[in-house]
Formats: structure tokens, C-alpha cells, sequence
């Protein structure tokens, strides 16, 4: 395992492993790393002769307003979590250089960046297709990794590749949960005990959507009510918003189908998570 910090570094291995030959599997982060990380290490790994894991807390994806300055980072901690998985490159790029002085050109995939998470956070989601744009461009990988606990992230990077023809396969993972069904997030860290706590609210209200759905309900509105009520039952839990949408154009739907996205955002003390599931093989 070796930590680069420079992209000329970065340019030159992936160079070398593309005239070999070799596949390359790339994991984009922000560090904090947890369990639902290293899930998608090991299928990278497991898919490609060599895997690069990218820490870089990004900063154009967070609103004025945001956490960048205290997101978690913790190098030693991430290092210690992926001992032993077999990573090639830790791929650690300093701000200065990812957006050097002059820096112009962003990539924004529209409307789907508007809508859901993008009402709240305008600026976000060009903060990441643009990052994971120039960690393409860098890196060059085969494929590269996603979770789906990010549902709209992975919908938005899966159309960016398609519309800029970008030779990489978009690879998206199951959302990994904790033992009380909470997604892992890196943003878990912000909670107390009583507010993390408070989190399993989330997964319940999804869990009991999941439930209604599958004993036939299919209008959205009951649905969206239903998990606001669950949701409101929490005092600690504060709802952003709940969107039952079409999961390629991100567009609100009255009645649920296969393949229909359910995503919400919620706040509890100082954290933001998000959730989601899809209505899979409704008979
Ligand atoms: P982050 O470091 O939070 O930017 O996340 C890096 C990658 O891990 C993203 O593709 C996320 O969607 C994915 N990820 C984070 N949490 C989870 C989770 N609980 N389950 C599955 N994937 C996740």
C-alpha cells in the first residue's frame, strides 16, 4: 500500500498499470472511512488487478454554510480500517493542486443536480461530478465504485459518464447499515448517543414504507405522509424532505413502480443523513 499525494505521482502509476494492461478500480472518498467503505474496496478489489482508494474532502461540494471545516480526518484511523484489504494506492490530493489557481471549468449535469439533495445544497452535486471528473481524467480507471446510500450522487455520476463518453464502468453498491438498520456515514460521527439513537428513525419509517408497498399501497402521497408521520414521531429528527421519484430523471411520481426511488433527508443535531430504497419486484 502507498500514499501519493501529488498527481504527476498518481498520472505516472496509472500510466504504467494502463500500458501493462491492468484494470483499474477506483473508490472515491472523503475519508472518515467505516464499514460501508470498505465494502466497496473489496469489490473493486476483487474486480481489478489493481484498486486505488481517493481520500479528498472536497471542497466545492459543501455549501458556505457547511461542515468542510470540521469534517472528520483522521489518516492514521483510515489507514488502520483498510489494513489488510489489499489497496495498491492511497490517493491523497492536496486542494491547491485539484484546483489550481485559475481554476475555470466546472462539469454539471442539470436538473438532476436541482432536485432532491440539490434544493437544499445548490452548488453540491457540481462539486462532485466535477472532483470525480478530474479523478477520472487523473486516474483513468476501469471502473469506479459508488454507494447507493448516495442514491442521486450515483444516478448523476452514472449519467455523466454516459453523456461525456467517459470510458469507465459506474459500479453501485448496496447501502451498508449498521446493526440498528442507520445507513454508516461518516457523518454519523456528529451524534451524540441520544441523537444517534434517534437516527433509527429513519430506517424504520423506510422499513415501514418498504412494508405498506409491498402489501399493495401505491399512491405516493400515503406513502410520503406515512413516513412523515413516522419521522415526526422523533423530536430529535427534523424532515428536509421525502421524494418518491423515478429513478433516472429524478422526476416526483404520484404512483410507485418497479424500480421507484424513495430518498430522504434528515437532520438531527448537528448532522445531515440521508437514506433511501428503491420498490424492487412489485408483483
Ligand atoms: P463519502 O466518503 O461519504 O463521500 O463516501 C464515499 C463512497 O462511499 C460514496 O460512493 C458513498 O455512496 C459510499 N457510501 C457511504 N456510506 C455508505 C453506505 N452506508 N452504504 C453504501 N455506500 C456508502
Amino acid at each position: 500500500m502507498r500514499v501519493i499525494k501529488t498527481l504527476r505521482e498518481m498520472q505516472t502509476v496509472a500510466k504504467k498499470w494502463h500500458t501493462e494492461n491492468k484494470t483499474i478500480g477506483l473508490v472515491p472518498t472523503m475519508g472518515a472511512l467505516h464499514t460501508a467503505h470498505l465494502s466497496l474496496l473489496r469489490k473493486a478489489k476483487i474486480d481489478n488487478d489493481f484498486v486505488v482508494l481517493s481520500i479528498f474532502v472536497n471542497p466545492t461540494q459543501f455549501e458556505p454554510s457547511e461542515d468542510y471545516h470540521i469534517y472528520p480526518r483522521d489518516l492514521a484511523r483510515d489507514l488502520e480500517i483498510i489494513d489488510g484489504v489489499g489497496i495498491d494506492i492511497i490517493f491523497i490530493p492536496e486542494a491547491a493542486d485539484m484546483y489550481p489557481s485559475g481554476f475555470k471549468t466546472t462539469v454539471e449535469v442539470k436538473e438532476l443536480s436541482t432536485r432532491l439533495c440539490g434544493a437544499v445544497r445548490p452548488n453540491h452535486f457540481q462539486g462532485v461530478t466535477t472532483v470525480v471528473t478530474k479523478l477520472f481524467n487523473i486516474i483513468k480507471p476501469t471502473r469506479a465504485y459508488f454507494g447507493q446510500k448516495d442514491a442521486q450522487q450515483a444516478i448523476i455520476i452514472k449519467r455523466m459518464a454516459v453523456d461525456l463518453h467517459m470510458e469507465v464502468e459506474i459500479v453501485v453498491l448496496p447501502t451498508i447499515r449498521e446493526e440498528d438498520g442507520v445507513a454508516y456515514s461518516s457523518r454519523n460521527l456528529y451524534l451524540s448517543p441520544k441523537e444517534r439513537q434517534a437516527a433509527q428513525v429513519i430506517p424504520r419509517s423506510l422499513e415501514l414504507a418498504k412494508a405498506k408497498i409491498m402489501q399493495g399501497e401505491r399512491v405516493a402521497s400515503r406513502i410520503k405522509q406515512q413516513i412523515q408521520d413516522v419521522i415526526q414521531s422523533e423530536p430529535l429528527a427534523q424532515l428536509e424532505y421525502i421524494s418518491i421519484c423515478e429513478p433516472e430523471s429524478l422526476s416526483e411520481l404520484e404512483i410507485i413502480n418497479e424500480g421507484t426511488l424513495i430518498a430522504l433527508a434528515v437532520r438531527i443535531g448537528k448532522a445531515r443523513l440521508i437514506d433511501n430504497i428503491t420498490a424492487e419486484e412489485l408483483s
